[in-house]
């Protein structure tokens, strides 16, 4: 995993030890942490996590809490349905209808229903079932790093698991895009080339296809939203062999990239389903997806759909103040305006610093990709784990990602205010010159 702890690398404060060490006996080996020295934040506030001590890191990574740590109107409203009610989806209940018309209201029309779950994974999951119910399909085409959930069938369309979680048999994958390496201009037609290839495949091995399920900035194949309207292509594509395409906007959704509330809408390609999750609930476990009406008639023809914690009133209540905050505190433009900040500042770092190989982005979420040379662009994994523990012993969180784990995953809560930009540009800088110098370049 980028960014991973990695037991005995690092000798640990005592009270740091401990607290590992009591995680592993409780929690077991399957879980893993961040940074050569994990973080204890006891408290957030905004863009800010503070530790036990009180020391203040400058969070540039948290997409969850994505209107700000414990942001007043969100903690207001939940605990507000908490004390007055909270049951689920059989019941009448207003706040929920509430909170899935202002949803929609953020989609063209053809995404005309709402359904909730309690993470991203089971959005998925949900969205794959309907895939198959309507096509009559099994096929999957997903990219080759992506990652979609912890579920059987989410996980088995999630590569970027490695190689010991099974694909299923019937998911294909292709090259995640790549422009840095492969030309902006031949992105979309490489990627659709790949899935045209993949359900042929699939055809051949009488595996009808069911869709085309992907992250529309392509989080964990390295942060790819360049060019605009790439992806379009891959899902005519997909259109023309029965599949359905579905945008898991679980990373790019609610305002992130800047241009609007959902990421898909930089390809100009509506989807059939769109699911999402994390900054949805700021930090309270609610996700969902929205659907075409017709696909749900089939569905709801065939199966009936209750998810006991999914939509409760609590949860559609944090989400409807999700909503209010990020129009009331016009948070698209911000993520637009500060993330334009950001980019500007981090290429004019990359003038400096050889290791930058490329600074990607839209809106506040940016992709900077470290590399041994500029001329063979080889993945530099190594300077980018520095870079990430470097930051952090200046108190900025940042993480990395993509298939080599050299891409610096820049992601902050949106609430982000330019002097935050400036902060962090100038941890940014000071951390370069360090690495540099620690690695010789
Ligand atoms: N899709 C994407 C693109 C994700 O990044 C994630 C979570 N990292 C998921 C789905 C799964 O969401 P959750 O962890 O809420 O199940």
């Amino acid at each position: 995993m980028a960014n991973g702890f990695v037991p005995g690398s690092t000798a640990l404060p005592p009270e740091v030890a401990a607290l590992v060490a009591r995680r592993d006996r409780l929690l077991g080996p399957a879980y893993r942490l961040f940074y050569e020295e994990p973080l204890h934040p006891v408290r957030g506030e905004g863009v800010w996590l503070y530790d036990a001590q009180g020391n203040a890191y400058l969070d540039v990574y948290n997409n969850v809490a994505s209107v700000g740590h414990c942001h007043p109107h969100v903690v207001a409203a939940i605990a507000r349905q908490a004390a007055v009610l909270n049951t689920h989806t059989r019941y009448l209940d207003e706040t929920i209808l509430d909170f899935a018309e202002r949803l929609l209201a953020t989609f063209p029309a053809p995404l005309a229903h709402a359904m909730f779950t309690c993470t991203g994974s089971e959005a998925n999951d949900l969205a794959i079932r309907i895939a198959t119910a309507v096509t009559g399909g099994e096929g999957f085409i997903v990219t080759s790093f992506a990652y979609h959930g912890v579920t059987s069938a989410t996980s088995s369309m999630s590569p970027s698991l490695g190689t010991r979680v099974a694909l299923g048999e019937h998911v294909r994958l292709v090259p995640g895009p790549d422009p840095y390496r492969h030309g902006a201009a031949e992105t979309g037609r490489l990627l659709e080339t790949a899935v045209r290839a993949a359900i042929a495949d699939l055809e051949w091995r009488g595996h009808k296809v069911a869709g085309l399920l992907c992250d529309t900035i392509f989080s964990s194949d390295g942060i790819q939203p360049e060019p605009a309207g790439f992806l379009a292509g891959a899902v005519q594509a997909v259109r023309a062999a029965g599949g359905l395409y579905i945008a898991d906007e679980v990373q790019p959704g609610f305002g992130r990239t800047g241009a609007g509330m959902w990421g898909f809408a930089r390809h100009g390609v509506v989807p059939d389903i769109v699911t999402m999750g994390k900054p949805m609930g700021n930090g309270h476990p609610v996700a969902g997806l929205v659907a075409r009406a017709d696909l749900l008639q089939i569905f709801g023809q065939k199966s009936r759909y209750f998810n006991t914690f999914g939509g409760n009133p609590v949860s559609c209540a944090a989400g409807l103040a999700v909503l209010e905050v990020i129009a009331g505190e016009g948070l698209v433009a911000n993520a637009a305006r500060v993330g334009a900040l950001m980019k500007e500042g981090l290429e004019a770092l990359a003038q400096q610093h050889a290791a930058i190989g490329d600074v990607r982005g839209a809106g506040l979420f940016l992709g900077v990709e470290l590399v041994k040379d500029r001329g063979t662009r080889q993945a530099d994994p190594d300077y980018a784990s520095r870079l990430v523990n470097a930051l952090k012993r200046r108190r900025v969180l940042i993480s990395a990602s993509g298939p080599e784990a050299n891409v610096l995953k820049i992601r902050p809560p949106l609430v982000f205010s330019a002097d935050n930009a400036a902060c962090f540009l100038e941890a940014m800088a000071a951390a370069l010159r360090e690495v540099d110098d620690a690695t010789g370049r």
